[in-house]
């Protein structure tokens, strides 16, 4: 009786492409309301800007300290 060796199938490895989305590009928002927008003192009136803080807004001119909630 013989052996019949064979069909022995080898499965062909398959490098699979993956493809990743590009990441980190930056783009600017143009049209928008990207745009920071500043923040006028009500006591000093228009003109007069609040300095823009991490959780406060500040006037320098009079002092003058809104608290962001
Ligand atoms: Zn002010």
């Amino acid at each position: 009786m013989g052996k019949k060796g064979g069909g022995d199938k080898k499965g062909k490895k398959v490098r699979k492409k993956q493809a990743k989305p590009r990441k980190g590009e930056h783009y600017k928002i143009e049209g928008g309301k990207a745009q920071k927008t500043k923040m006028e003192c009500p006591k000093c009136g228009a003109g007069v800007f609040m300095a823009e803080h991490k959780d406060r807004q500040h006037c320098g001119r009079c002092g003058y300290t809104k608290w962001k909630k």
